[in-house]
């Protein structure tokens, strides 16, 4: 059965990829994904409460989602089919995939470093550290691992946030950690921990990696700005001159610009700068004024959500603000060290903050939760026309959620069932791009010993070339 799910248009194979992806040709990375990904066939999920996210389709308390070729071909009652595979979707919610917004996959494997009761342990001070150190290989064994991760909570599409990029190799290593994941993403290349702020970035490298990538649904490219708010200056702090550099040496290739902020100063210094547009994401809206607020709508910037992470900072998290000016706000898992990769609890992290600061003045339906975890994520990273939503056209990737579990059983509303009570362990199946990645609970290709194993080994590797005790 495993031996029919391989897809043999690729040659490269789970157990080769590492060795062969060196002697390939650079343009190997634009090709389809590889051998170790089940096929895309024609299935039919049958009867489940369907959830489209999309206003034209609507919900389906009992409904039928037709894939064919990695696309959605019908959401209706009763999808006539023959000849497809049924996957039963009886006591099951059928939704878009979880669509993340701002991830550094880089730092995932260095879990058994962190500590978050030693100041000397937690995620800045380890990963400052540890991320001089890193090899290409570290790069891609570690986004390995969270990439596994993300499928296992229902996450299809990521934004690969990989502010570590320390030579072309580098990034290769997480391109092709993405590829063989199967998730659909983009993959925003970032500068190298502790180059010199005075140093350009490697545009050239952008341009050939966005040269191969080519026309691609499942993998885009885009550049992490360094900061240039001075907060955090382990991860940069360039000045307007050099932002206004790197920012249109991005834009002369039609990369898309993402930027961690923290307070006001970098909405001032870009806007002074006439550095802001559609295609900047903003991420952590923490301490920003109220002028910000207009700034950012005029501009039509977005701004990414990373609620467990930033619930727990300084400063008043503002996404209703933003909402309200007609800001476009997605949902972010930021990184799995320290925090987890849990799309429900980011919902309802987001809706718990809301109440606590406005007392429920903003009004935030769970619905509108869930399409800031899925549409909107979407139309933040430039996607929406291929995923978001179970829209017919679009490519297949939805996830199917449990209900009959003890912690969501007997279910009401499906929404605030997704919202007040879900947990990752309740997806049952994962399909991107019509590729059904998990079945049942578990994975119907990766081998997540093998991952875990060799994130592990690597790590502890890590450890002795740096010296870290
Ligand atoms: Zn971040």
């Amino acid at each position: 059965m495993r031996k029919q799910l391989v897809d043999r248009r690729t040659v490269l194979t789970a157990t080769t990829a590492l060795t062969a992806a060196s002697l390939l040709p650079r343009t190997a990375f634009a090709q389809p994904a590889p051998a170790s990904l089940p096929a895309r066939g024609e299935f039919v999920v049958r009867g489940a409460h369907v959830l489209s996210m999309d206003n034209k389709i609507g919900d389906l308390a009992v409904g039928d989602v037709h894939v064919r070729d990695g696309a959605i071909v019908a959401v209706a009652a009763g999808v006539n089919a023959p000849g497809a595979q049924t996957l039963d979707g009886k006591g099951m919610i059928c939704m878009p995939g979880f669509v993340d917004t701002h991830w550094h996959h880089w730092t995932s494997f260095l879990r058994p470093v962190m500590r978050t009761d030693d100041p000397k342990r937690t995620y800045f001070p380890v990963t400052a550290a540890l991320g001089l150190h890193y090899t290409p290989d570290d790069s891609y064994k570690s986004a390995r691992l969270s990439l596994a991760e993300a499928l296992t909570a229902g996450v299809t599409t990521t934004h690969n946030w990989a502010h570590n990029v320390r030579s072309p190799a580098h990034a290769d290593a997480e391109v092709r950690a993405m590829r063989e994941s199967g998730l659909r993403g983009r993959f925003a290349y970032g500068p190298a921990l502790g180059m010199p702020n005075d140093k350009p970035m490697d545009l050239a490298d952008m341009a050939r990696l966005k040269r191969d990538v080519g026309k691609d649904t499942m993998l885009t490219v885009g550049m992490c700005s360094r900061n240039i708010d001075g907060n955090n200056t382990a991860r940069g702090a360039i000045d307007a001159a050099m932002a206004t550099k790197e920012w249109t040496g991005a834009r002369e290739i039609g990369l898309p610009i993402t930027l961690h902020t923290n307070g006001s100063a970098s909405i001032q210094l870009l806007d002074g700068a006439n550095l802001l547009g559609k295609d900047v994401q903003l991420v952590h809206p923490l301490n920003l004024a109220e002028k910000d607020f207009d700034t950012l709508a005029k501009h039509g910037a977005h701004y990414s959500v990373s609620p467990l992470g930033e619930a727990g900072r300084p400063g008043e998290m503002q996404f209703a603000e933003l909402m309200q000016k007609g800001v476009l706000v997605s949902l972010s898992i930021d990184n799995v060290t320290a925090e987890r990769c849990d799309c429900f609890a980011c919902m309802r992290m987001m809706q718990t903050v809301n109440k606590h600061r406005s007392g429920g003045k903003f009004k935030l339906p769970t619905k509108r939760l869930v399409e800031i975890a899925t549409i909107e994520g979407a139309r933040d990273l430039g996607f929406d026309a291929v995923t978001g939503s179970l829209t017919p056209g679009k490519r297949a990737d939805l996830i199917l959620i449990r209900t009959e579990a003890p912690n969501i059983a007997p279910i009401g509303d499906p929404y605030d069932a997704l919202v007040q009570l879900a947990q990752p362990a309740n997806v049952d199946t994962v399909v991107v791009d019509g590729r059904i990645l998990r079945r049942n609970g578990q994975f119907t290709a990766l081998d997540h010993d093998k991952v875990t194993r060799e994130a592990a080994d690597a790590v502890a590797s890590l450890k002795t070339r740096a010296k870290w005790t």
